[in-house]
C-alpha cells in the first residue's frame, strides 16, 4: 500500500489556508474529478481522496487532530464512515448547485448504493455485481423519434424458494450477536493519554449484520438463482453509435451494489441518408434540362416526402437547405437540418432527335 499524500498537497492549499480557501479548493476540483464528468479511469479513487482531504479539513477538531497528529492520529480515531458523515453538510453546501442528486447520490456512485444510510449493513467498499451488455441495431427513423426497447436477459434473479432472502422458508435471519447487527466491531486500546479506536467489519457476519441460520436448500443462502429478467426502457432521440449505461440493471451479489446494465447501439447505415451528428445528406439526381430550365420536385426525407423548388440554371452540387429535417440532438429539442445535394445527370445516349435539337441549341450559344 502507497503512503497516504498530505490533506494539504491533495487539496493543493497552504497549511495555514483559510476554510474559505479549502471550500474553494474543493470545489474546484471536485467539478473537475467527479466521475460522471471525468471519464478517465483513476477519476474515481481521485474523487475520493480530495473528498477524503475535505472531509478532514473542513472540520475543525478534525484538522487539528491532523496537524497534530498526522495521518495516524486521524485513521486511529475515525473510521471512514465518521470522516464523512461528520462532513456531510459540509459536501451539501457545494453539491447543492452541482446538478444531480447531491452527497448522497454522489457519494454512492463512489462508495457503492447506500454507502452511508446503510452502513451497518456494508458501506464502503462492497461487493459490486457484474456488468451485463446488451446489444442492439437502430435505424435513423429511431434516432428520430427514439425507441422503446423490450429484452429479456439471462441475469441473476431471486431465488423462487426463498423469494431472494436466502433463509429456508419460514424461517428469518437472526441479528449477529458479536457486533450487535451493525457489521463492524470497534476495539479501542489506550496509550498514555490518547485512546486509539479501530473499526473493522465483523467476521461472524462478514459484515452483514445478519446471520442465516437456515440457508435456503435451493439457492444455498445466496437468495439467487438463474433466470430471465423482463427489461423495457427508452433510448432516446438523438442517440449515436456508443455505449450507453442503465445504472444498477446488471448483476447483483448478496448484501452488495448492482452491476450496471451497458447497452450497446449500433446505429445502422441508411442507403440514402448520410448522418453528420444531427444533419443529414441526400444525393438527388437531376437531368441537365431541369438543372437549366428549374422544376419543382419531390425528395424523400426521414418523416416522408418533401416538395423543392431547383431554380431555373441550377449549378451542379447546389445544395438545398431543408430546415429542421434532420435529428434531434440528445439534450436539446431543437433539430437539424437535411442538405439535398443536386447531382446533375449529362446524358450519355442521345437518339438522333434529341442530338439534333441539342445541336441545334448549340448554335443559339455564341
Ligand atoms: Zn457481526
Ligand atoms: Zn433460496
Amino acid at each position: 500500500m502507497s503512503a497516504k499524500r498530505d490533506y494539504y498537497e491533495v487539496l493543493g492549499v497552504q497549511k495555514n489556508a483559510s476554510q474559505d480557501e479549502i471550500k474553494a479548493q474543493y470545489r474546484k476540483l471536485a467539478l473537475k474529478f467527479h466521475p460522471d464528468r471525468n471519464k478517465s479511469p483513476d477519476s474515481g479513487e481521485h474523487f475520493k481522496e480530495i473528498s477524503e482531504a475535505y472531509a478532514i479539513l473542513s472540520d475543525a477538531e478534525k484538522r487539528k487532530v491532523y496537524d497534530t497528529h498526522g495521518h495516524a492520529g486521524v485513521d486511529g480515531r475515525y473510521s471512514s464512515e465518521d470522516i464523512f458523515r461528520g462532513a456531510r453538510v459540509n459536501f451539501e453546501d457545494i453539491f447543492a448547485g452541482f446538478g444531480g442528486g447531491g452527497f448522497d447520490s454522489i457519494f454512492e456512485s463512489l462508495f457503492g448504493r447506500g454507502g452511508f444510510a446503510g452502513f451497518g449493513g456494508g458501506g464502503f467498499g462492497r461487493e459490486r455485481g457484474a456488468d451485463l451488455v446488451y446489444e442492439t441495431s437502430i435505424t435513423l427513423e429511431d434516432v428520430l423519434k427514439g425507441k422503446r426497447e423490450e429484452i429479456d436477459i439471462q441475469k441473476d434473479i431471486d431465488c423462487e424458494n426463498c423469494k431472494g432472502s436466502g433463509c429456508t422458508p419460514g424461517t428469518s435471519m437472526r441479528t449477529c450477536t458479536v457486533c450487535n447487527g451493525h457489521g463492524q466491531v470497534r476495539s479501542s486500546r489506550s496509550t498514555g493519554f490518547s485512546t486509539f479506536v479501530t473499526v473493522h467489519p465483523c467476521n461472524t457476519c462478514r459484515g452483514q449484520g445478519k446471520i442465516i441460520e437456515r440457508p435456503c436448500s435451493k439457492c444455498k443462502g445466496t437468495g439467487k438463482q438463474k433466470g430471465t429478467k423482463h427489461l423495457s426502457f427508452d433510448i432516446p432521440p438523438g442517440v449515436d453509435t456508443g455505449e450507453y449505461t442503465i445504472r444498477g440493471e446488471g448483476e447483483s451479489v448478496p448484501n452488495g451494489v448492482n452491476g450496471d446494465l451497458i447497452v450497446r447501439i449500433r446505429v445502422k447505415p441508411n442507403e440514402k441518408f448520410k448522418r453528420d451528428d444531427k444533419d443529414i445528406f441526400y444525393d438527388q439526381n437531376i437531368s441537365m434540362i431541369d438543372a437549366t430550365l428549374g422544376k419543382d420536385i419531390v425528395v424523400p426525407t426521414l418523416e416522408g416526402r418533401e416538395k423543392i423548388s431547383v431554380e431555373a440554371g441550377s449549378q451542379p452540387n447546389t445544395i438545398i437547405k431543408l430546415k429542421g429535417k434532420g435529428l434531434p440532438h440528445q439534450n436539446s429539442r431543437v433539430r437539424g437540418d437535411q442538405y439535398v445535394r443536386l447531382v446533375v445527370n449529362i446524358p450519355t445516349k442521345l437518339d438522333k432527335k434529341q442530338k439534333k435539337v441539342l445541336e441545334e441549341l448549340r448554335d443559339t450559344f455564341d
